[in-house]
């Protein structure tokens, strides 16, 4: 076992930012870390659809770095095609992820009972991807890891995680296999986390499989403030009309409601109601209050949309009537990419009004909606027909939970010593480029953008 050669095969989440997934070889162990779904643009999506890229039931134990689909969301389809290992997971991660993949198997159903009484799909009977029953199964399969305490995942491989400071529960993973070390840097997020404990320094490793969604990017200076934010919210209630702020259920609304309540109470923005509307959001807020009442968020529970000015929007009649505020007010919805979810209707009915403003809270990926509105687009597609875009639109980049290109050779510097070699992963392919050639600058190791399928030796 001794001599046996680690080996990573990148089989997601390379050339693009979604679909992260990567197979540790050791042995006849097989480990998969993260299985994430594609998102965004359809040639991407359409390899959800494909057989899984390795046999489900030659995969021995799945590791999640934390609950977005992106690292995730393939793990019903995993289970369902015969894996029948534990998924290991912070407990965090295990009870966002829960809520997230439930969600997301909804949607999916939905959408083929939608795409089959249209008749615009082009599978014939329209399938979801996977359904609820699906997710309730591979939901099962999660057992919970603490930070920093090591995990002994069989076959001479053990795997410890480390806070990420991206979203509740998310982490970084050290595989030590023998004398071998690998660490998946998972999503990074910034130095500090408005709501979160900050990610931690890395352990050391040989090899390092490293993020770079914002790999060419610098985040403009550190933007507590979100004065762009209140800018937008003053100048749309001065004119009369709502501000619907498209956040990620799961990390941001925590953050962009903590935000919002800072606002009203110091009086740089209008004392108007804020609604939360997404049942996600709204699940995963009850995640964030136990965790600030556990010590792992810096902020009190009460920051976390326990506020006067917060009312929670219960069901979808309730979500209908704030189509047409009387007055104005705010809505905070979901999802973030404005891909599905409540936020979807509102934006209909929001988007050819010019009074009205429409907030984006982070990274959007190619082909969604919310990138189309950050691009600027005149009209956009929702539920098959043409929506013209009067609404102002503003993207909040202070809202992202990405570490910027600096943060990420930041991160890296951090480690003990450096490492030997560096795989960048998770960004677009200019991305990814960038930095690698800013790590190969920064430190004295060999850095490879690894090609889609590509398998290399870690030592
Ligand atoms: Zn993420
Ligand atoms: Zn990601």
């Amino acid at each position: 076992m001794g001599d046996d050669p680690t080996v990573l095969t990148l089989l997601g989440g390379v050339g693009t930012v979604t679909g992260s997934k990567t197979l540790v070889t050791r042995g006849g162990r097989r480990l998969l870390v993260d299985c994430g779904m594609y998102q965004g643009a359809r040639e991407w999506r359409r390899l959800n659809w494909e057989p899984f890229p390795v046999p489900p039931r030659s995969v021995d134990e799945v590791v999640v770095t934390h609950c977005h689909l992106d690292h995730c969301g393939m793990l019903p389809v995993l289970v369902r095609d015969g894996f029948d290992g534990p998924v290991r997971a912070t407990p965090w991660t295990a009870e966002l992820a829960a809520i997230v993949l439930r969600d997301s198997a909804h949607l999916h159903e939905r959408d083929a009972e939608q795409a089959r009484a249209g008749g615009w799909s082009r599978h014939d009977p329209p399938l979801p991807l996977y359904t609820v029953a699906d997710a309730e199964r591979a939901i099962e399969r999660f057992g919970p890891v603490a930070y920093d305490v090591p995990a002994d995942l069989g076959g001479g491989l053990e795997a410890v995680l480390g806070r990420a400071g991206h979203v509740l529960g998310s982490a970084s993973v050290l595989v030590r296999a023998g004398d071998a070390s690998v660490l998946f840097s998972g999503d990074l997020g910034r130095r500090t986390h408005p709501v979160l404990r900050a990610r931690a320094a890395p352990p050391a490793a040989r090899t390092v499989v490293l993020e770079s969604t914002y790999g060419d990017r610098t985040h403009p200076a550190a933007d507590d403030a979100h004065e762009e934010l209140a800018d937008a919210v003053r100048r749309t209630v001065d004119r009369g009309g709502s501000v619907l702020v498209a956040a990620f259920a799961v990390d941001r609304t925590p953050l962009v409601l903590h935000t919002l309540t800072a606002m009203i109470d110091s009086g740089r923005v209008p004392r108007v109601p804020v609604y939360v509307d997404s049942p996600m959001a709204l699940r995963a807020l009850d995640v964030y209050r136990r965790a600030a009442a556990d010590g792992e968020l810096t902020v009190d529970v009460a920051s976390i949309g326990r506020h006067p000015a917060v009312h929670e929007v219960p069901g979808p009649e309730e979500s209908r009537e704030l189509n047409d505020p009387l007055r104005p007010c705010i809505v905070v919805s979901a999802s973030g990419m404005a891909s599905g979810g409540r936020v979807v209707h509102h934006l209909e009915r929001m988007l050819p009004d010019r009074r009205h403003c429409v907030v984006l809270t982070g990274f959007q990926a190619p082909g969604t909606r919310g990138r189309a509105l950050v691009e600027g687009v005149r009209e956009v597609k929702v539920r098959g027909r043409y929506v013209r875009v009067r609404a102002e639109v503003v993207q909040d980049e202070g809202f992202s939970v990405h570490a910027d290109a600096a943060e990420l050779v930041d991160w890296l510097r951090a480690m003990p010593e450096p490492p030997r070699t560096v795989h960048v992963v998770h960004g677009e392919p200019a991305a990814a480029a960038a930095l690698a050639e800013r790590v190969r600058d920064a430190l004295d190791c060999a850095v490879s953008v690894p090609r889609p399928g590509e398998r290399v030796r870690v030592d």
